[in-house]
């Protein structure tokens, strides 16, 4: 008999006794069996013949209010999220709260309708005051972009708040800047975006999420915008613009630069997600070797890139093209890289996975579209930095965690404090200037 079994015997007499004693004492039969029960549960003993204290149900973990500094959409708003508001805008950027990020997706966005009939490319202002001849503050895509209502006045106008659909070819230089401004409220609608799914872009990571059915489905690899040099002048407006958008037109390929970009899908005015460009080999052959490397980094116009090679479930562009009809209104939001923010390590002890027989990759899984006859084998990701697995590229297809390394590279860009796009910091300089000459 082991010991832990004899004390659990001797638990059980000692409080059998206790309650015997206890039941004589009270001289109510009747009584006996509450007495033992009661008792029985009072004296519960270690093996070191301790009493247990009888562990207490704690309260339910109260839902804290989003504090000031959380990583939100509307970080740094003069309007703090009100009590009981909640959406896109006032969630926190994790990922791996499927079932908020799920909740999210499936709520009404507020959507801009000037009433030109001239659907999604269309753009008006927000201004200053609740008054056309103020200063224009912000600019906001019609049809598509969701828009944070603020507050809605009893003279026809509305507050609201979104980061301004700043293009090249406009006054309001507010590159990607989160804004209010009042718009009026008849230009205001709901709209119930598709119950079916929902995609989230996080610029922090250079990930693309989608959700089906109130859970994550699959990753996939992404470019966002990159602030450059041209050739003749910077361009502030190359910066993926963050917002709540609905997916609508499904445009086809579009050429730029000799880049081809398939199954471009419009968002947000000239902001697209389409398949990562291509250019044509001389043979008419598709050649990706300029742009698929850079995958999972920002270096777009402001579109979005996607990835062609097929995740595990089985989800590319391709996919997500034949999946979608045009006016989908598939939910598409993508949050803003704060300053600050930053990509958690991996536990040691997550599995990745490779071949032993001279592979040159690391996976997700033991399936991966990359070599589907191969069951890959695990290791840890705490092995990832040693031999022989160190020099194992991280899967196009499968889209399995970053090395540390390189998370701890582009956290160190995203320190609190620094600056990880100082080019782009001082291009929205001209944006206050104008707000402070007006
Ligand atoms: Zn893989």
């Amino acid at each position: 008999m082991m010991i832990g079994e004899k004390n659990q015997i001797m638990k059980r007499i000692l409080a059998f006794l206790a309650a015997a004693v206890l039941a004589f004492s009270a001289a109510a039969a009747e009584e006996e069996e509450l007495w033992v029960e009661e008792i029985v549960e009072d004296v519960l003993l270690d093996d070191n013949g301790r009493e247990v204290p009888l562990e207490t149900p704690g309260p339910e973990e109260a839902s804290s209010p989003v504090s000031d500094d959380a990583f939100i959409p509307s970080r740094g708003s003069a309007y703090p999220a009100r009590e009981g508001e909640n959406g896109y805008w006032t969630l926190p950027m994790d990922i791996t709260d499927e079932a908020a990020v799920w909740e999210m997706l499936m709520a009404p966005v507020t959507v801009v309708d000037i009433g030109k009939n001239s659907g999604e490319k269309e753009q008006t202002y927000l201004y200053r005051e609740p008054d056309e001849d103020s200063l224009k503050v912000g600019v906001v895509t019609c049809e598509s972009q969701g828009v944070r209502v603020i507050e809605t006045r009893d003279d026809g106008w509305s507050l609201v708040e979104c980061y301004s659909s700043s293009f090249h070819a406009t006054k309001v230089e507010a590159w990607n800047l989160l804004v209010s401004g009042y718009i009026p409220t008849k230009y205001l609608k709901q709209v119930e975006p598709n119950p079916d799914m929902g995609i989230v872009v996080d610029k922090l990571t250079q990930r693309m999420y989608i959700f089906q059915e109130g859970k994550l489905l699959s990753t996939l690899l992404v470019s966002t915008g990159l602030v450059q040099w041209n050739g003749s002048k910077y361009q502030p407006y190359n910066e993926t613009r963050s917002g709540e958008f609905l997916l609508m037109n499904k445009v086809g390929t579009l050429i730029s630069d000799r880049l081809y970009c398939d199954m471009a899908i419009r968002f947000n005015a000239g902001d697209m997600m389409h398949e990562v460009p291509h250019v044509k080999n001389a043979d008419g052959t598709e050649n990706y070797s300029s742009t698929e490397y850079k995958l999972g980094t920002k270096c777009s116009h402001g579109c979005i890139r996607v990835q062609r090679y097929r995740t595990p479930e089985g989800i590319n562009m391709s996919w997500i093209w034949k999946q979608l009809k045009s006016q989908s209104k598939v939910k598409f939001v993508i949050w803003e890289d704060w300053q600050g923010r930053q990509i958690p390590v991996p536990d040691d002890d997550t599995l990745v996975y490779y071949n032993p027989n001279k592979g040159s990759y690391y996976h997700k899984g033991t399936f991966c579209y990359m070599a589907k006859s191969i069951t890959f084998q695990p290791f840890t990701y705490g092995e990832l930095e040693q031999a022989p697995y160190n020099k194992l590229k991280a899967c196009p297809y499968c889209v399995p965690p970053m090395r540390e390394g390189d998370i701890q590279e582009r956290n160190e860009q995203y320190a609190a404090g620094g600056d990880h796009d100082e080019l782009l910091t001082s291009l929205q300089q001209g944006y206050y200037e104008y707000l402070q000459g007006n």
